[in-house]
């Protein structure tokens, strides 16, 4: 019995050893914590002005039926650009990717996070200088990276005028619209001299409340690089570090759509 065992130990190795029984290598995000960089979506989601009806979740079925099992279902409404959402290329590029044909390596990847919230006031646009002084901290901006803007305005999330600067809705609001946002100068030193995927910020929109030509999204999306807007609790992030993962809704020729934005940071 003892010289079975013996002849086993070598077979068994080679069964159970290194080969596909090693999961070393394969990622099972236990080694740090992942990060919900998303808002929920409910009827008190902020949207844009002119997107008047907001998010609408109708009940199509809730309770017992007959069959004896509990069954719930809805169904629902949504600008594609409200809540924390994606903007594909084509949003202000003619030509370029819509939602579904945007890679996924172009929705994910290292994040680079620069919090610019000590000196951020409403109509606050950051700078080349701010990108340049983040890269002199931490290093140049990770090549396929996923930069990430943080004005801790999400901390007005549940307060649309602070969050906007209006409280106003439809067209005439828009003048009113107060925030911060890329400048667009910034916008084209990124493209010129970086190789980022995307560019996520925790305010409505890429551009700050008072552009009145969105000229950092027409730079940025003329290049293919992803936007990610409204996005929220980029102060749990360091500056460098962790991995971002954006899996918007997958609408066939959308010009962006709900999403769900996640980051994994790892322990330190
Ligand atoms: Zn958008």
């Amino acid at each position: 019995m003892y010289r079975i065992a013996l002849l086993l130990v070598p077979v068994l190795a080679v069964a159970c050893g290194s080969g596909p029984q090693d999961h070393s290598g394969v990622f099972d995000g236990r080694a740090g914590d992942w990060v919900d960089l998303s808002h929920s979506f409910s009827p008190s989601t902020i949207y844009w002005p002119t997107d008047t009806t907001g998010f609408v979740l109708t009940e199509q079925a809730y309770g017992p039926t007959e069959g004896g099992w509990f069954y719930a279902s809805y169904e629902f409404q949504s600008a594609e650009h409200g809540g924390t959402h994606l903007d594909a290329p084509i949003h202000f590029s003619e030509g370029r990717w819509t939602n579904e044909e945007i890679p996924l390596s172009s929705l994910m990847g290292p994040a680079a996070v620069l919090d610019v919230s000590s000196r951020a006031d409403p109509d606050y646009l950051v700078t080349i200088a701010d990108l340049t002084e983040w890269e002199s901290l931490n290093g140049p901006l990770p090549e396929g990276g996923v930069l990430l803007l943080r004005t801790d305005w999400s901390a007005r999330w549940n307060d649309r005028a602070a969050y906007l600067g209006t409280s106003a809705i439809g067209p005439d609001a828009v003048p009113e619209l107060h925030f911060p946002g890329l400048d667009p100068e910034a916008a084209q030193w990124l493209v010129d001299n970086r190789e980022m995927v995307a560019v996520g910020i925790d305010t409505p929109s890429i551009d700050y409340g008072q552009s009145v030509d969105f000229r950092s999204h027409v730079i940025l999306y003329s290049a293919n690089v992803i936007g990610f807007e409204n996005v929220t609790q980029l102060s749990r992030l360091p500056a460098v570090g962790s991995f971002v993962v954006a899996l918007p809704m997958k609408i066939e020729g959308g010009s962006g759509g709900p999403l769900r934005i996640v980051a994994f940071v790892p322990a330190p």
